[in-house]
């Protein structure tokens, strides 16, 4: 028994989900009042009249080779953001319950607990040569209605991995008491493996994974939890009925054998982050350039307003961060091609000249 479950909501650990109908291919379906017909122009597999199968098999079975996870240790659901949601509704009573987070962070955790009607306690990362976590801070922070830790690795916006040794000093030490999700939306364009390798060890671990950054498949929406198997049998029980669409099963499973072409693509990434970066430096109106483990660069300049208005006016949009109070004039710029790049690197190189 694995006693961070213990953590959940007594209604939702007591709740009976949803019965889909049985699910079985290899007999007709007279079950599940769907027409016996394909619509028109239907090229789908398994055709579009019928409901797709809830979890579907040769993805979970595709995730758990790629992943290196068992296939019960993963649920499949519409992108990270619905994991982030199903964890929040599945953990935190609202008006009673907290999640942590470390701020400049991803954006929806705290969107996801603000919805659930769980309160968000923001424990600042630490900033100097690089942005760390303050472990002592955020366990000082941790009490019995603190149910949930979000972390993100390597962190939108500000592009680097968190250390890996905090990692296990907040996994152990909250074992039992708080969940730790680790988001690594952004890990394949890291040199670090996943932290989904210690799942055995950590079974207060949640590891979120999704195909829509380095897989190039924002608009299929296809995302993992990636946890203890009685973890994913709890959220498995609160996701949306058949929750993933088959057009996106079969464009995952079509795509997903490509893996030549997505390191290839990842290296031309790796290869035009170091450029820009490199650079961005030379560059006035810049003063500096994050270290980035990502597909993306945090840059702080001298009027993020220029930048963002340079870009604009070379038919580009690049982030304005400057509502996360410590980044001050900062933007983020996503990696873009070899072309797109110097394209805004010329843009904002003769935006100095305007101001100068
Ligand atoms: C982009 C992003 C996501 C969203 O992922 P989806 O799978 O598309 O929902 C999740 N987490 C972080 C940190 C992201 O930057």
């Amino acid at each position: 028994m694995n006693r961070n479950l213990a953590l959940a909501r007594p209604d939702i650990l007591k709740l009976q989900p949803y019965q889909h109908g049985a699910w079985d291919a290899s007999v007709e379906r007279m079950h599940t009042n769907e027409m016996p017909w394909p619509p028109h122009n239907d090229t789908s597999t398994w055709g579009l009249n019928h409901y797709p199968e809830p979890q579907p098999t040769q993805l979970i079975e595709r995730f758990s080779s790629l992943y290196g996870v068992m296939t019960r240790q993963i649920l499949v659901g519409r992108g990270s953001d619905e994991a982030i949601d199903l964890v929040v509704r599945a953990f935190c009573r609202a008006g009673t319950d907290k999640v942590i987070i470390c701020p400049p962070t991803y954006g929806m955790y705290k969107v996801a607990a603000k919805i659930q009607g769980a309160d968000v306690i923001e424990v600042p990362m630490i900033c100097g040569n690089a942005f760390a976590l303050d472990v002592s801070g955020i366990l000082a922070a941790i009490n019995d209605t603190v149910k949930i830790l979000f972390l993100c690795s390597p962190n939108n916006p500000t592009g680097d991995s968190l250390a890996e040794q905090d990692l296990h000093a907040l996994c152990s030490q909250l074992e039992g008491r708080a969940l730790v999700v680790i988001d690594e939306a952004y890990i394949e364009f890291s040199h670090r493996d996943s932290f989904a390798r210690f799942l055995s060890r950590y079974p207060n671990l949640i590891v979120l994974r999704t195909l829509s950054k380095a897989h190039a498949l924002a608009g299929a929406r296809c995302g993992t939890v990636l946890a203890d198997a009685q973890i994913i049998h709890l959220l498995s029980g609160i996701i949306a009925p058949y929750a993933v669409p088959s057009p996106t099963v079969d464009i995952v499973m079509q795509t997903l054998c490509a893996e030549r072409d997505l390191q290839e693509k990842i290296a031309t990434v790796l290869y035009e982050r170091a450029f820009l970066a490199e650079q961005l430096l030379k560059l006035p109106l810049i003063v500096r350039v994050w270290p980035s483990d990502s597909n993306f660069v945090l840059v702080e300049c001298r009027d993020a307003q220029t930048v963002l208005h340079a870009a604009h006016s070379a038919g580009l949009i690049i982030r304005d961060q400057r509502s996360h109070s410590m980044l001050g004039q900062s933007v983020r710029i996503s990696v873009g091609t070899p072309e797109q790049n110097r394209r805004l690197l010329a843009a904002i190189a003769a935006a100095k000249e305007v101001a100068a």
